[in-house]
């Protein structure tokens, strides 16, 4: 008898690591050299661990072999709490933080929690792909609010307040976003705070690019506009910290607690059923949070982020029908193709023939629930050289790119 696989996975994908990377992983094997623009990874762009991190991690290993506790290192957790009402977000305690495996494990984690059969979360479009994906695979079904590229790829609140349903549950907002590097003002995200409290909604803020800005550009956390709301806002090393191998991250639970009891139970059911997180990864947390933001060296002018962001973006908008909104955060560029000038009708085909032609693999904007194959996504990790001549790359493949 065949293996089939559960139909819970009917509507999961994640396309970031789809079957394009499986053709570069080909590629690679028969000696090509593939230029992986397709994830947000910083040590494979020569990101080093700052080295703070690696002291206390290295300092603890010899201890740190054991189970520990399911919601995470207390030391790690109290840093959390401290981080936040430094931010602004009163009230917290240890209890309220959960550490986990990254971000990704902690938002399965999440919707699992939360969702019964047919319930609706509100998920952005362009969205990072793990949330819809993870909705499904809990039983949900994820309904789309477009973000508006006209108006800086802010969520357009019109959207989101039509798309609500008496089965929608909660909604998700990235921010700074990825893909397109949108970092909202305080204005948008009170306006969908407004909406969530309209509707009695629980508010996931996924903010793990929360230090990574651009051009003076601030970050609000969401949870701290919604203190009378029900919100779990997540974070994490990979990205601010560069660590994205050691998996940690956390999410903090804020504001109506009492009325989200049941589910809070639930949120730790499942973390003491995985029965704890990588420990070795936790004992740098409080480092990590404590420590100097070596991340502000390299977004600052003369910061390498910063210069590969404003290259990818100047040398993008010069390729002829490209346009890209500047990114104001987070580690990507989300460029538009005009339909008028390119006809393409299959993004993903689009992304294997680049990757065939050129030995550069991008993820298609499909790929991130966006509805329309008019759309990809680079990542701008690498140095401001390399991002030159991927781009250039590229514009030369799309220059002569038609599809049948
Ligand atoms: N959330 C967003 C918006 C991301 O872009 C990513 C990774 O790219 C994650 C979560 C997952 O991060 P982690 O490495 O903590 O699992």
């Amino acid at each position: 008898m065949q293996v089939i696989q559960s139909s819970k996975l009917a509507n999961v994908c994640y396309d970031i690591r789809g079957p394009v990377l499986d053709e570069a992983m080909r590629l690679e094997e028969q000696g090509h050299r593939i230029l992986k623009l397709n994830t947000g990874n910083p040590a494979a762009f020569g990101f080093e661990a700052p080295p703070e991190i690696l002291q206390d991690i290295l300092r603890n290993l010899s201890s740190a072999h054991g189970y520990g506790d399911s919601k995470g290192l207390l030391s790690a957790r109290r840093a959390v709490v401290m981080h936040y009402e430094e931010r602004g977000l009163h009230g917290l305690s240890v209890e309220d933080v959960f550490l986990g495996n990254g971000v990704s494990e902690l938002i399965q984690l999440a919707m699992t929690a939360l969702l019964d059969d047919g319930d609706e979360v509100l998920v952005p479009a362009p969205d990072y792909p793990l949330w819809t994906a993870s909705v499904s695979l809990a039983g949900g079904t994820a309904v789309h609010y477009r973000c508006d590229e006209q108006s800086e790829w802010y969520p357009d609140l019109g959207d989101i307040e039509a798309k609500v349903t008496d089965r929608t549950r909660a909604i998700v907002v990235i921010n700074p976003n990825n893909p397109t590097g949108a970092v909202y003002p305080r204005e948008v995200l009170e306006g969908i705070v407004e909406i969530a409290r309209r509707h009695k909604l629980v508010v996931y803020a996924d903010e793990i690019y929360d230090k990574i800005l651009y051009d003076g550009a601030e970050h609000v956390p969401l949870a701290t506009l919604a203190p009378d709301l029900f919100c779990v806002t997540f974070n994490g090393m990979s990205k601010s910290y560069r660590v994205a191998g050691f998996r940690s991250g956390w999410m903090v639970l804020s504001g109506d607690r009492h009325r989200a009891a049941s589910y809070i139970e639930g949120l730790t059911v499942l973390a003491s059923m995985r029965l704890c997180a990588n420990m070795p990864a936790q004992h740098a947390v409080a480092a990590a949070l404590g420590g100097r933001q070596s991340i502000k060296d390299l977004v600052l002018p003369g910061g390498r982020l910063l210069e590969s962001r404003d290259t990818a973006f100047r040398l993008l908008n010069d390729i002829p029908g490209i346009t890209c909104v500047k990114p104001k955060g987070a580690l990507y560029a989300f460029p538009r193709l005009d339909p008028q000038v390119y006809k393409i009708k299959d993004d993903a085909q689009m992304v294997l023939d680049l990757l065939r032609s050129q030995r550069i693999l991008i993820v298609q904007g499909t790929g991130f629930n966006w509805p329309d194959p008019d759309h990809f996504r680079l990542v701008t990790l690498p140095r401001p050289e390399d991002i030159a001549d991927a781009v250039t790359r590229i514009g030369d493949f799309l220059s002569g790119y038609s599809q049948p």
